[in-house]
């Protein structure tokens, strides 16, 4: 298994940013009745045995949560039960697990591999996910694995993400219950990336005294227009903003101060503006934001659509990281007629040493180890392929930061005044 797969028919954008009137995503097809809700899944009826491969292609209706997860080909290689390599990273120190049922998510995000408009092409446990293979493994055996491996084990975090699916809630604590039967989460936390569609703040709070750390929202969208269009109404999906937000909150109250944060995508239609302005009011509620680059998943309905280009991806991502970490605020920024950062606030001594450093470049997420602003959560190659990397999985290098820097429209190497 590798990550280095061809990456031939990306769409491009050779402009400088992807116009709001560009990113529209393609109406879901129809799905023939026998095929909704696992429907071949459910008529080939095989049983579930041990770890599943994508493109096993056997179909087994009972291997579901909270008996089975699904992981990252990253994952499953750090965890030892794939054989694999990452280029340029040895390991993930997040171990994400995804909820997994032979009926799928029932939401249909326009941008995600797991959208439910897919049923009639790809089972559920074959869908590629943020650009990666998921394989399912027993959730007992999971446990087992890193229980055994104790102060040893190379994860920093472990991560249950939930899908749109009416079991989720109650499999969700199932899985946190059986995780902190036999592994201390005060010594490896947990982060819980929540389905708000389906969730009340009690479910907020249980998962809270059941022992997690981090509760994070995937707003995904940094408009409520562009929410709607990509994952509401537009794609014939269940989620609504007022909902998302009002989970979040919750998870305010309940986790407190940087314990809560939200998922937004970068370059599905919102101006660079818009989408730091959502960072800062995150940040001014106490939370962080975990950014992705857009990349136009196979399958998806936005597969046809242009991956972020490269300047407006740094350019925000280098701003986010100045509001989250480094104390600057967005009404310090300057920004052009079409939104686009022109200044960060910050004099040009300072910038230039913060770009440097090449965190603000590194995968953001829910910290692990090493410190704050070092997400544990990596996600190798899961927004980029690994020729032209949006977020690093690792510290950049100093050629990396060149190629960083003249992606920002400047030098590659800082001048002096
Ligand atoms: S709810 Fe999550 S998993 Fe389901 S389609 Fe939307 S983004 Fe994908």
């Amino acid at each position: 298994m590798t990550c280095l797969k061809p990456e031939s028919r990306i769409p491009r954008n050779d402009g400088s940013f992807n116009a709001p009137a560009d990113m529209r995503p393609r109406a879901p097809g129809v799905t023939p009745t026998a095929l909704k809700n696992g429907g071949r899944v459910r008529a080939a009826n095989q049983p579930a045995e041990g770890l599943y491969l994508p493109n096993n292609n056997f179909q087994a209706p009972h291997m579901r949560s909270p008996d089975y997860v699904q992981m990252s080909t990253a994952a499953a290689i750090t965890l030892g039960v794939m054989p694999g390599k990452m280029h340029r990273c040895g390991c993930t120190r997040c171990l994400n697990l995804l909820l997994t049922y032979p009926e799928g998510c029932r939401a249909n995000c326009a941008y995600c591999g797991l959208a439910r408009h897919r049923e009639a092409e790809r089972d559920y446990a074959d869908r590629n996910f943020i650009r990666v293979d998921w394989p399912a493994v027993p959730m007992a055996q999971v446990i087992d694995i890193v229980a055994a491996q104790g102060e040893a084990t190379p994860f920093h975090r472990m991560c249950i993400s939930m899908i749109t699916h009416p079991r989720s809630d109650a499999d969700t604590v199932s899985v946190l219950e059986a995780w902190t039967k036999k592994i201390d989460p005060s010594s490896l936390p947990v982060s819980i990336l929540s389905n708000p569609t389906t969730m009340e703040r009690s479910d907020v709070k249980r998962l809270h005294e059941l022992g997690s750390d981090i509760f994070t929202v995937a707003l995904d969208a940094a408009t409520p227009e562009i929410f709607d269009r990509t994952r509401g109404k537009g794609v014939q999906s269940p989620h609504s903003w007022t909902k998302y937000w009002e989970i979040l909150e919750d998870a305010r109250d309940i986790f407190g101060p940087r314990k809560f944060g939200a998922h937004i995508i970068v370059g599905m239609g919102e101006t660079e503006s818009e989408a730091l302005n959502l960072v800062q009011r995150i940040v001014d509620l106490g939370g962080h934001s975990h950014m992705f680059c857009f990349f136009p998943e196979r399958g998806s309905l936005m597969d046809h659509l242009p991956a972020t280009p490269r300047d407006q991806w740094r350019r925000v991502q280098l701003a986010r990281y100045l509001i989250d970490y480094r104390g600057v605020r967005v009404d310090h920024m300057r920004f052009d007629e079409e939104g686009r950062v022109a200044d960060y606030g910050l004099p040009k001594g300072e910038l230039d040493a913060i770009i440097a450093e090449g965190v603000a470049f590194r995968t953001s997420g829910c910290p692990g180890k090493f410190a704050d602003d070092v997400s544990a959560c990596d996600r190798p190659y899961g927004d980029s392929p690994p020729s032209n990397i949006a977020s690093y999985p690792f510290q950049p290098n100093k050629n990396d930061i060149g190629g960083i820097r003249k992606q920002l429209g400047m030098p590659r190497r800082p001048t002096f005044q």
